[in-house]
């Protein structure tokens, strides 16, 4: 590995789950960008591209396994069923971290412009051990989409994690970044939120997204409510707090309640109708159901962790370093 931060050597982490209409494409404007980098001498001849195979159910190993046959600067990694996306980049970059000085992540399907790396490189070469990528807008995305995120970014804030509104995964890590992160061993994985959370020296780079060219999103509605979710309870107790201050409010109310009876009891207006005590019925079930939900989460969360089971362990490694596997 280099001593200085010139000529680095770079790994670029791409994770794929069922990608065969994307890859070959991305494959080649990956590779194009990785010659001219080596050309340019950004960086080292011995970069690489990584790509991770998160359990696809289509041809997409098939495709990498030949894209590794033909390119000596292709790598892959299989996982041997579907493990989700920051599995995957995780995967890649804790693989990765022994052979190269950096890695930059990225999404098979290139929706993120692939000449923002320079600019990545850049921030690395002036001492950055981590380097942000923050999309720019979001008019690619649609409706549903951008109100989601924006809700999401919203909520992290306000749930107290330090994150980037608008980052993505494409990002650069250092090789010394990278060992910090290996660090954390939870199962519960937000890399947005877990990064940020190492403060090693950082900077950000803007850069524009595509709309994706083939194949569709792999990001259906319910896996990014997981993603918010794990997002959400991994960095912060907030919600159990706040379960906790509604118990408090929810008590109030029944006090003010008791003495609004005990007036009307010696005052002796109409007994009061059955349609309070049923509203307080189903507020304070539902805040109880809520509450439970809430605290039922964690639990389970904290079920998952204590098991200590890998995130992940490959399949199948295509590498000609096989004597350092
Ligand atoms: N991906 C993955 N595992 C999954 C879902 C997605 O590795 O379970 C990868 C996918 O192949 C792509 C990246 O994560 O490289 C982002 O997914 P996608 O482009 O479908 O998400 P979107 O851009 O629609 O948010
Ligand atoms: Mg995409």
């Amino acid at each position: 590995m280099g001593n200085d931060r010139q000529k680095g050597i770079l790994y670029i982490v791409v994770p794929c789950y069922n990608e065969e209409e994307a890859i070959e494409t991305s494959a080649e404007k990956l590779l194009d960008k990785l010659h001219e980098l080596i050309r340019r001498e950004i960086v080292s001849a011995e970069s690489r591209i990584v790509f991770v195979d998160d359990g696809s159910k289509d041809r997409t190993w098939e495709i990498i396994r030949r894209l590794f046959e033909q390119n000596e600067e292709i790598k892959g990694l299989r996982f041997a069923h579907n493990r989700g996306h920051q599995n995957a980049i995780l995967a890649g970059m804790m693989y990765s971290r022994t052979y190269c000085d950096f890695t930059i992540t990225i999404d098979a399907d290139l929706q993120q412009d692939i000449n923002a790396m320079e600019n990545f490189i850049e921030e690395y070469t002036n001492g950055s051990e981590i380097v942000y990528g923050v999309r720019n807008s979001r008019n690619t995305d649609g409706l549903f989409k951008k109100l989601s995120a924006t809700l999401f970014y919203k909520m992290m804030t306000l749930m107290g994690c330090d994150i980037y509104e608008n980052s993505a995964d494409y990002r650069l890590m250092s090789a010394k970044a990278l060992a910090a992160l290996a660090e954390y061993d939870e199962v519960n994985l937000f890399l947005r939120g877990i990064i940020p959370n190492i403060g090693l020296q950082s900077s950000v780079v803007h850069f524009e997204v595509f709309p994706r060219m083939q194949g569709k999103s792999k990001y259906p509605l319910s896996k990014m409510v997981t993603l918010a979710a794990d997002g959400i309870t991994s960095f912060s107790i907030k919600p159990i707090r706040m379960v906790f201050m509604m118990g408090i409010l929810a008590l109030l109310v029944g006090v003010i309640m008791i003495i609004h009876i005990i007036y009307e009891h010696y005052f002796g207006y109409t007994v009061s109708g059955w349609s309070s005590i049923l509203m307080s019925i189903w507020v304070l079930g539902g805040a109880i159901l809520l509450s439970l939900g809430i605290i039922g989460e964690y639990v389970g969360r904290n079920y998952l962790e204590t098991k200590h089971r890998p995130r992940y362990f490959y399949w199948e490694v295509l590498s000609r370093d096989q004597d350092r596997e």
